[in-house]
C-alpha cells in the first residue's frame, strides 16, 4: 500500500481582513493577546499579522493593494475566513502526491510565504470549496 504523506498539525487559519490596523484592535481584544509578528508580503501585495494559538497561528491578511488577490478575495467574498494551512514535512512530496491525486494546485511548486516559509495553495474548486494551503 502507497503511503503518503499526512499533515502533521493546523499550521494556521487564514482571515481576510479589510484593514489590518482595524483588524489587529479586534482581534487583539477578542483574543487578548497582541501579534506575535506583523508582515508585509510584497510579493502577495499583503499586510499578514500572526497570533499563535497553541500549535498553530490565527493569521489575518489585508490587502495593500487593489490587486492584492486578497482585495479580489474580499471584493467577490467579503471578509472572513480565507484559508487554511497544514503543515506538512516535505512539501514538493505532498505537492507531487496531491497532484497524481486529482487536486488542483494552485501552485506547482511552493514559493515563500510570510515568515520565510515554503508554501503552495490547493484550489478550492477540487477541495470543496475551501482554499487549502500546504507549508513547510
Ligand atoms: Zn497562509
Amino acid at each position: 500500500m502507497v503511503k503518503y504523506m499526512k499533515p502533521n498539525n493546523i499550521d494556521h487559519i487564514a482571515i481576510a481582513v479589510a484593514n489590518i490596523d482595524d483588524a489587529t484592535k479586534l482581534y487583539n481584544q477578542l483574543l487578548n493577546a497582541e501579534p506575535q509578528h506583523i508582515e508585509e508580503v510584497v510579493d502577495q501585495k499583503v499586510m499578514t499579522a500572526f497570533y499563535p494559538i497553541g500549535d498553530s497561528s490565527v493569521e489575518l491578511l489585508a490587502p495593500t493593494s487593489d490587486e492584492s488577490p486578497i482585495a479580489k478575495f474580499i471584493a467577490k467574498n467579503g471578509t472572513g475566513m480565507h484559508h487554511i494551512a497544514f503543515k506538512v514535512s516535505d512539501i514538493e512530496k505532498t505537492l507531487k502526491e496531491l497532484k497524481d491525486r486529482g487536486f488542483r494546485l494552485i501552485d506547482e511548486t511552493p514559493r515563500q510565504g510570510a515568515g520565510g516559509k515554503k508554501i503552495a495553495f490547493v484550489h478550492p474548486k477540487s477541495t470543496g470549496g475551501v482554499l487549502i494551503e500546504v507549508c513547510e
